[in-house]
């Protein structure tokens, strides 16, 4: 964008991201049967942490006639970057935004996959919703949950630039 890295270094605090992601209609979501769940590999991949697939409960979208193929209402995934000395440095040493991002999740930040997640382990919405809406933080390779999810993906707008 032009702006020198030391001006960004010493001028930003935080920056924010979000995300509307479609809410579980309370009516009708159900239990996903454990044999659908996507396996240990696959869950650790999108961002889970070991320590949360203990007692995973994952939610699946039905439909009914309160709602909208089993979503009704929104709910937002927020994304915050707080600066900090490590973060400085690496900017000013005119990291890269891979680097940027690695940095910040090193430090704390959640990322919009990681809200996401947090909300589908609350039973606020489904795995589906939160892959088809996020990035992985994982940069190397996207996940693949369905055929389904897979190609809504790509349909997907580009993801918003970190400035
Ligand atoms: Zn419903």
């Amino acid at each position: 964008m032009g702006i020198e890295p030391l001006m960004v270094a010493s001028t930003l605090n935080v920056v924010l991201a979000q995300r509307l992601g479609r809410r579980l209609c309370s009516n009708c979501k159900t239990d996903l049967a454990k044999d659908e769940y996507p396996d240990k590999a696959q869950l650790l991949h999108m961002g889970f942490k070991p320590e949360d697939l203990e007692g995973l409960n994952l939610k699946k979208a039905v439909g009914c006639s309160l709602c909208s193929n089993g979503y009704k209402g929104r709910f937002a995934l927020v994304e915050c970057l707080e600066m900090n000395d490590r973060l400085r440095k690496i900017i000013i040493g005119g990291g890269t935004d891979i680097e940027i991002r690695k940095v910040a999740l090193e430090t704390g930040m959640i990322s919009l996959r990681r809200a996401g997640l947090l909300n589908v382990m609350r039973g606020i919405t489904t795995l589906e919703e939160v892959v088809r809406n996020t990035v992985g933080d994982e940069t190397e390779k996207p996940e693949k949950l369905t055929k389904k999810s897979e190609s809504e993906a790509e349909a997907e707008e580009p993801e918003t630039a970190a400035p």
